[in-house]
């Protein structure tokens, strides 16, 4: 451990410090950059955002809020074949929706075109930097492997001259895309590949959607990235593991503009890989085009919007994130996590209700014919603010179909013939009777009820073994109801290359429920973004295709995670 870090140690200010913020606090402390903190989140507008952005996201903006410095938002839009307007606006919301803002900082790196062409221009002058003609296959031929040394291009000793007019020419639009391209005169024999000059700029005519045909040429990432970070004056460009061997490039370039008093520098994190999805933007796309999923914003995709879709809250998004922390090793984080950290939230805010996904009737022969009362039921037990509602008891009623069963097991503590089960927040019943059609299915019980057993009445104290949940069938809205399941069926599906990503997508991820019955409470309340728990069920939001006419609620997630019940009965 370094001085700096034994320091450290001993300072209140710096516990609990993950290893990025700790190396942020040091070069605070030591006054680099005059003290200044400022950090960027780069996404390319060439997709949705997803979970694995957050990740990025929390810690760009989170540690800038942490020692007061500001984060930019800057589109990494440097190749417009792939980036689109709609993506623009979908990362902004989606970062709003997480909790963070980046003020009037929203910046582009089409904003700095003129001074990255002008710096290429520089290079060339100063003989760092030369056309080569030859195709990008021919390129990475040359290239050579880390134990031999590539081959120089026949055309890395031109001019100044030609270089400087073919350059012009390649920005006029002169040539065709992929016949030339700019590259850093770096060393054919570096050990580290990405110096054995790395491409700089290439022609490309699809227009862009912010300079239209300003450009004919567009600067590659490493070029972009850290002279970017520079014109802005990030201090501190954080990003993940897979750009460490891109770092000594990154400083490279940076050393032709910054000086002791500014540079900015690469720090790299794990990258966040869940469990039974994929995080890639390309098959994310593929999934969305080809119709596999409804769209970036299905509830079961893995991006920001489907998670908001879904019913997941932006804390228990952060919340997750916070628990897997930050660390020099990728890893794959279990799903089972972020859905604990989903129902952590949900638990604390969500507004109890009732519903049935799969109506039996049931029919009270002793409760009074045309006779409605309420029962009161307490909207969140978590949450002593949240009040109560009422909600109508009358002789018919529903309840689940898998809470009765005609011949039970020992343990089956619902309802059975001639067994008693509490209605939640109302009485005692009791089967008599069980009424089937002429195939033989269950269609309707008759029951008995205590009167004496509601609540303030001497019977209330009376135990049964079960209580269920239940909805007056005269009051209760019919509704759609959509229930999630894992996108895909396999662990990593990454991790298998030989097969087709889309062979493994879980057939079972979305099943749809007609005819659920819910509380009018529900249906009142049922604003977009609104948080239910429909008790003993799950927790539920209303969908965007939720229509007065047609009700839809999206299950956010069960109460109970069944897959991991399930690892361990295996
Ligand atoms: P692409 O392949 O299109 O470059 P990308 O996932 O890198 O995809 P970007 O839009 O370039 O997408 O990412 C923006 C920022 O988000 C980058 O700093 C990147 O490191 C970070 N990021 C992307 N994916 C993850 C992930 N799974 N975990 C953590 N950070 C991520
Ligand atoms: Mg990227």
């Amino acid at each position: 451990m370094s001085e700096e870090n034994a320091n450290i140690e001993n300072n209140e200010q710096v516990k609990g410090l993950n290893f990025v913020e700790e190396e942020v606090y040091n070069d605070l402390r030591a006054g680099k950059n005059g003290g200044r903190l400022s950090t960027r989140f780069p996404p390319e507008p060439n997709g949705y955002l997803h979970i694995g952005h957050a990740k990025a996201i929390c810690m760009d903006f989170g540690v800038a809020e942490k020692f007061g410095g500001t984060c930019n938002l800057r589109f990494d839009d440097t190749n417009p074949v792939k980036e689109d307007v709609e993506y623009v606006d979908s990362i902004r919301e989606d970062i709003h929706w997480l909790g963070f803002d980046w003020g009037n900082r929203e910046y582009y790196a089409s904003d700095y075109f003129p001074q990255l062409f002008d710096l290429a221009v520089r290079l060339i002058k100063e003989g760092k930097a030369y056309v080569d003609d030859q195709s990008s296959e021919e390129i990475a031929r040359q290239k050579g492997t880390p134990q031999t040394p590539g081959t120089e291009s026949p055309y890395r000793n031109r001019s100044v001259e030609e270089n400087l007019d073919l350059f012009m020419r390649m920005n006029a639009g002169e040539f065709d895309e992929g016949c030339r391209v700019l590259r850093a005169k770096i060393d054919m024999a570096s050990p580290n590949m990405h110096f054995r000059d790395p491409i700089m700029y290439r022609i490309i005519k699809t227009p862009h959607h912010r300079t239209g045909t300003t450009w004919k040429v567009y600067p590659m990432y490493d070029f972009a990235h850290g002279q970017s970070d520079y014109f802005e004056g990030v201090t501190h460009s954080i990003c993940t593991l897979e750009f460490v061997v891109h770092r000594p490039l990154y400083e490279y370039f940076v050393k032709e503009l910054a000086d002791e008093t500014y540079c900015p520098r690469q720090i790299e994190f794990n990258r966040l890989n869940l469990t039974y999805t994929v995080m890639s933007k390309r098959k994310l796309l593929q999934l969305v085009n080809e119709g596999l999923v409804s769209g970036w914003d299905d509830p079961r995709m893995p991006t920001i919007s489907g998670m908001r879709r879904r019913g997941y809250t932006p804390a228990s998004i952060r919340n997750f994130i916070n628990t897997i922390g930050y660390t020099k090793y990728e890893a794959l984080n279990s799903v089972s996590l972020l859905e604990h950290a989903v129902r952590d939230d949900l638990n604390r805010i969500a507004t109890r209700g009732m519903a049935v996904l799969n109506p039996l009737k049931v029919v009270i022969t002793n409760y009074p014919e045309g006779h409605v009362e309420t029962v009161t039921m307490e909207n969140n037990p978590e949450d002593p603010e949240s009040g109560v509602h009422e909600m109508p008891f009358s002789r018919e009623i529903y309840i689940e179909q898998e809470d009765f069963m005609e011949n039970p097991p020992k343990k089956f503590f619902r309802l059975a013939p001639g067994s008693e089960v509490r209605l939640k927040g109302a009485y005692i019943i009791k089967c008599e009777d069980v009424v089937k059609d002429a195939e033989g299915n269950i269609i309707e019980l008759k029951c008995t009820y205590d009167p004496d057993t509601r609540s303030g009445l001497p019977g209330a104290a009376r135990k049964v073994k079960g209580t269920l949940h239940w909805v007056s069938a005269p009051h209760a809205i019919d509704a759609e109801v959509r229930l999630y399941d894992r996108l895909f069926e396999v662990e990593n599906p990454a991790a298998e290359p030989d097969r087709d990503f889309r062979e493994m997508l879980n057939p079972d991820s979305l099943r749809t429920i007609q005819g659920a019955k819910i509380e009018p409470f529900i249906i009142e309340n049922a604003k977009r973004g609104a948080k239910f728990q429909f008790q003993r069920i799950g927790y539920f939001t209303p969908d965007y295709d939720y229509a007065d006419e047609h009700p839809v609620f999206n299950r956010t997630i069960a109460l109970k995670d069944s897959w991991e019940k399930a690892q361990k009965k295996a």
